[in-house]
């Protein structure tokens, strides 16, 4: 499906209204190809797409995206180019999951699917589902089939821009509208909380709205401003960013400054060697990743080369001729096979659903850290009492 393309997209939001000129600077670079998880995210939105569907037909109930229809492959079109991707099993298990939550909260309203929206002129985008509950409470839902990087609700930029489009395309309906529940859903994170909500009111989510507008009309007026932050981590212009540039320039005085030992530096100082401790990691890794990326296509980046990833060896292929074979090396069963382990407590976890059995399972467990690391003030993790933490008595 072919979607009109704004600069400050909603999924970028983040970003842009840190760094306003990362927009800027991002005109002048050639767009990276859309990597293999985007374009894998994208079939499976189509395939969430697709499924919910289901519910203008008679039936009234979504198609259950393990009945996808023959070939069982969704063609992604990126740029100029289209891509074939196979609905695998892993795929169809995600979806209904997000499928199964949306049907649960909807209660039977009306879903809009891949909406387009509007908060400004400059900023627009497709929510993925949104729809009204008891007249009054605004549901609005991103599906994010990634499993790298865990996505939250509270404070998202991309999906309060979704809402605040969805609350003016209402036009006099809003105004029975009292709170907003926008949900992240990320079927496929591991261990962690799969759904995460933010609940707020709608003065709240329009005051929200008007501060990124106001951001964005700040980036047409200033649109060189640098900022270096965790928000660089998304910017694909980062290899290039004369601003890491100049960050990389400060570090390098300080170790100067410090050669002999970080005993005298000041508390300003190692503030601010933290705020560019994300990003100046980003832009080498980042840089790394385009100089091999280059090299790939045939580019000479002198003093450096390819090589292969530390081999592994593997069993060409596990069957009874295989054990037939190391038998008859003179070995023995109990030296072929690894003997049964028992799975992490996380692991049982997802397959015990029973909360009762889940307080037994914990009661089996104990949680122990490997250390301290240091964390933003802002991070929802609990901060360590240093005194306890040392002297238990
Ligand atoms: S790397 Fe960071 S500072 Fe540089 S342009 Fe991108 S977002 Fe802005």
């Amino acid at each position: 499906m072919h979607k009109k393309h704004s600069e400050t997209t909603p999924s970028s939001a983040e970003r842009w209204t840190n760094c306003f000129a990362s927009i800027t600077i991002g005109k002048h670079i050639e767009d990276e190809a859309a990597s293999e998880y985007a374009i894998e995210g994208n079939a499976a939105h189509d395939l969430a797409e697709w499924s919910l569907d289901g519910l203008k037909t008679v039936l009234k109930k979504p198609h259950d995206p393990f009945d996808y229809p023959p070939p069982g492959s969704i063609l992604v079109t990126e740029g100029k180019k289209e891509f074939k991707i196979e609905i695998t099993d892993e795929m169809s298990t995600a979806v209904k999951f997000y499928v199964d939550y949306i049907v649960h909260n909807a209660k039977g309203a009306k879903l809009n699917v891949e909406k387009q929206i509007k908060i400004s002129e400059k900023i627009f985008g497709t929510v993925d589902v949104s729809f009204i509950v008891d007249d009054d409470c605004l549901h609005v839902y991103d599906f994010k089939y990634g499993k790298g990087i865990e996505v939250e609700a509270k404070n998202n930029k991309q999906i309060l821009i979704y809402a605040g489009g969805v609350l003016q395309s209402l036009g006099k309906k809003a105004d029975k509208i009292k709170t907003v529940k926008l949900a992240i859903v990320q079927p496929r994170i591991f261990y962690k909380k799969k759904v995460k909500v933010w609940k707020i009111t709608k003065k709240r989510l329009q005051q929200e709205i008007n501060k990124i507008i106001k951001l964005e009309k700040e980036r047409q007026k200033n649109p060189w401003l640098f900022v270096t932050g965790e928000h660089c981590r998304w910017c694909k212009v980062n290899h290039v960013c004369p601003q890491q540039y100049f960050d990389f320039l400060y570090i390098e005085k300080l170790k100067n400054k410090y050669a002999d030992g970080l005993q005298k530096i000041s508390i300003k100082e190692i503030l601010k060697v933290l705020d560019m401790k994300t990003s100046i990691s980003t832009f080498l890794n980042s840089v790394a990743a385009f100089a091999q990326n280059k090299m790939e296509s045939g580019f000479i980046v002198p003093g450096w080369k390819l090589v292969q990833k530390r081999a592994t060896r593997k069993w060409k292929q596990k069957d009874q001729k295989m054990f037939k074979f190391l038998i008859s090396l003179g070995l023995e069963e109990k030296d072929i096979y690894e003997p049964n382990k028992i799975k992490s407590p996380a692991q049982i976890y997802t397959l015990v659903k029973d909360k009762e059995a889940r307080k037994k399972i914990d009661t089996m467990t104990v949680k122990e850290s490997s250390g301290l690391r240091l964390d933003q003030e802002k991070s929802r993790k609990f901060e360590v009492d240093i005194l306890s933490h040392y002297y238990d008595d």
